[in-house]
């Protein structure tokens, strides 16, 4: 085992296979794939504040998680890659045909408390708070703008998706000020890019 703090042991897990004992990092998930979510598409827009449509900066944002977690040779399968409507309920059913996966849902915010902002990040599972408190990580260090924290969250596609989820809202549209930060394409892939650290954070590879 780890001698070290126990802190630290907590993350280490001795595992025995086939007589061989290997130390791995307790909180990480196997997995080849990415599912990505893009949150709402046609007629469901989201959120609508200061101008910015919800489901638009959905779909930016997921695609550039696309390209960076291709780029570091991961597979991808995006839930809708165009201005769709898509039920929930076939979002997860996309999902739970891919083996070896975890999926990631991006929406943003909008609260008529316009003075809210920041980053949310929901889970259901264990495994997805694994996940959800690695992107949580990420985006407080990597994205202005911050981070108010991870949260439990019954929301229909972690509750219907087998896998590891985590459901990302990357900032409140109604706060004219990250509203303004999400117009910018800069700040757009910071968010993509912090999605991915965190999920790569998590990652034992195959
Ligand atoms: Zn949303």
């Amino acid at each position: 085992m780890c001698h070290l703090s126990s802190r630290i042991a907590a993350w280490c897990l001795a595992l025995i296979v086939g007589g061989e004992t290997a130390l791995v990092a307790a909180e990480t998930v196997r997995f080849s794939t990415v599912v990505i979510d893009a949150g709402h598409g046609g007629k469901d827009g989201g959120s609508v504040w200061n101008g910015l449509v919800e489901k638009k900066l959905c779909l930016d944002v997921a695609k550039r998680v696309e390209t960076a977690l291709r780029s570091r040779g991961l597979r991808t399968v995006m839930t809708r890659r165009t201005d769709t409507f898509v039920e929930l309920e076939q979002r997860a059913r996309i999902a739970n045909r891919v083996p070896s996966s975890v999926f990631v849902s991006i929406h943003f915010n909008g609260s008529r408390k316009t003075i809210i902002s920041g980053g949310e990040v929901y889970y259901r599972s264990s495994r997805g708070k694994w996940l959800a408190s690695a992107i949580s990580r990420s985006l407080k260090s990597k994205v202005a703008g911050g981070i108010r924290g991870i949260f439990y969250g019954n929301y229909k596609v972690l509750r219907e998706t087998q896998m590891p989820a985590a459901l990302v809202e990357c900032g409140y549209l109604s706060n004219k000020r990250e509203a303004l930060r999400c117009t910018d394409p800069v700040h757009r892939q910071k968010l993509a890019d912090a999605i991915v650290s965190g999920l790569l954070a998590v990652r034992r590879k195959e």
